[in-house]
Parts: structure tokens; C-alpha cells; sequence
């Protein structure tokens, strides 16, 4: 069994999920008492944020990649980055390290793919639902990506800043969020990605009539499966 090495706290209330699905996933393929092998550095959410919120993606890129080399150090085989936003500088740290890593919108991509969805949703942060890097990565797969208009897109936004990331589940946020998959899916989505990792502690996939893509599930399953290769 390989060793995986996550980058994560950001934010720690769905890194804490990917420690547990990970270790589920390793129970389930290998029996009896095994358990993931892992290395994990999990930041202080405040300082990426306020990286995030003054644009500074480079020094953002910086922090992340040196922490990568020093999992790999730690003997990481795979780097697993906790969080769709910060795939913004996925290329600093594929650049810094010598081992695998496992980008999430290319695993999000190839599940859309395989379940025969076309034009699929993408719920995220605003970065992640304006930029380029991430739905880029799922139109170079021949996807079509739509995102919520305003005010959806705000309010998409908010709740993950103001609520998830704090470990607040809001019953009226989430019927915000499956009113706003509503239109999407009006608009011609017959998919709907929870592109940021705390998402589908908010909605889960009974939750829509759609096919749902809950990012922090496909990515573990995506790294028991490299891990165990
Ligand atoms: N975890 C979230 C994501 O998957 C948002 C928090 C962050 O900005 O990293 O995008």
C-alpha cells in the first residue's frame, strides 16, 4: 500500500471526511484491522483564506508546494489536495514534487464522463465556479459546464465561507442550494457537481433528482484506489 499525503484543513470540516472515507475505503478492500497510511499537514484555514481573499495565489502556490515536498519527505507517494480551490495552484505544486498527484477536477471530470452526463453543474466557490482552472480542466474532457447566475452564485459562495467551512449546517442554506440546482438543471444540467469539498455535507445525493458528483467521495475513492494500485 502506497502512502498518501494530504494537504489539507482547508477547511478541516471536510478534510476530517476525507480521513475517514479514506480509512473506509482501505477497511473495505483489505479487511481485519487495515488502515490507511497516511501523512496529513492541515493548515490554519484563516491564513489561506485571507491569501485567497487578497489574491495572492503565488504565495498561496508557495506555501502549498513546499508543505508537498516536505509529505513526500515524510514518504508520501501520492499528494491529495483537500480542496477544489486551491487546485487554482495545483501546476506550483506538480512542479515541486518528484511523486503522484491527484488532481481532483481531473477525477471529477472522468466520473462525469463515465456516467454518460454532458452538460453538468459546477457549485463552488467563486473561484471555482468563475475561474478557469478548474472548469477549463472538465471542458478539456468535452464537458459542458454550467454555473449559477446571480444571486445564486453569491449566495453559493457565502454559505460555504460563512457556514460550512465553520462546521454550520443551515437548513434554509440547503434549500437554497437545491433551489439554485433547480434552475441549473432548467438551464439543461443533468448532473450537478459539489465542487467544493464541504458541499456535500450540505447536500447529499438523495437530495437531488439529478446525478450527483460530491467531490471529497470520488477524490478518497480515487486515492484508495492509487494507493492500493
Ligand atoms: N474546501 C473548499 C473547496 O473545495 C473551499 C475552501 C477553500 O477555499 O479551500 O473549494
Amino acid at each position: 500500500m502506497k502512502r498518501i499525503g494530504l494537504l489539507g484543513g482547508m477547511s478541516w470540516e471536510s478534510s476530517i471526511e476525507y480521513e475517514r472515507m479514506i480509512n473506509e475505503g482501505v477497511r473495505a478492500r483489505l479487511g481485519g484491522v487495515h488502515s490507511a497510511d497516511l501523512v496529513i499537514r492541515s493548515y490554519d484555514f484563516a491564513e489561506i483564506e485571507a491569501l485567497q481573499a487578497a489574491g495572492d495565489w503565488d504565495e498561496a502556490g508557495r506555501r502549498l508546494a513546499q508543505d508537498a515536498v516536505h509529505l513526500e519527505n515524510a514518504g508520501a507517494e501520492i499528494i491529495v489536495l483537500c480542496t477544489n480551490t486551491m487546485h487554482v495552484v495545483a501546476s506550483h505544486i506538480e512542479a515541486a514534487i518528484s511523486g503522484e498527484f491527484l488532481h481532483l477536477a481531473d477525477t471529477t471530470a472522468d466520473a462525469v464522463v463515465a456516467a454518460g452526463v454532458a452538460t453538468v453543474a459546477l457549485l463552488g466557490t467563486r473561484y471555482t465556479m468563475e475561474q478557469d482552472f478548474y472548469r477549463g480542466r472538465l471542458e478539456a474532457k468535452g464537458l459542458e459546464v454550467v454555473v449559477p447566475d446571480e444571486p445564486d452564485r453569491t449566495m453559493v459562495h457565502d454559505v460555504i465561507y460563512d457556514e460550512l467551512v465553520q462546521g454550520v449546517i443551515v437548513a434554509e442554506s440547503k434549500a437554497q442550494y437545491l433551489r439554485a440546482i433547480d434552475r441549473l438543471v432548467a438551464r439543461g444540467a443533468t448532473g450537478v457537481i459539489a465542487g467544493c469539498t464541504e458541499i456535500e455535507l450540505l447536500v447529499q445525493a438523495g437530495d437531488v433528482e439529478v446525478a450527483y458528483f460530491p467531490t471529497t467521495r470520488l477524490h478518497a475513492e480515487a486515492a484508495v484506489d492509487r494507493a492500493l494500485a
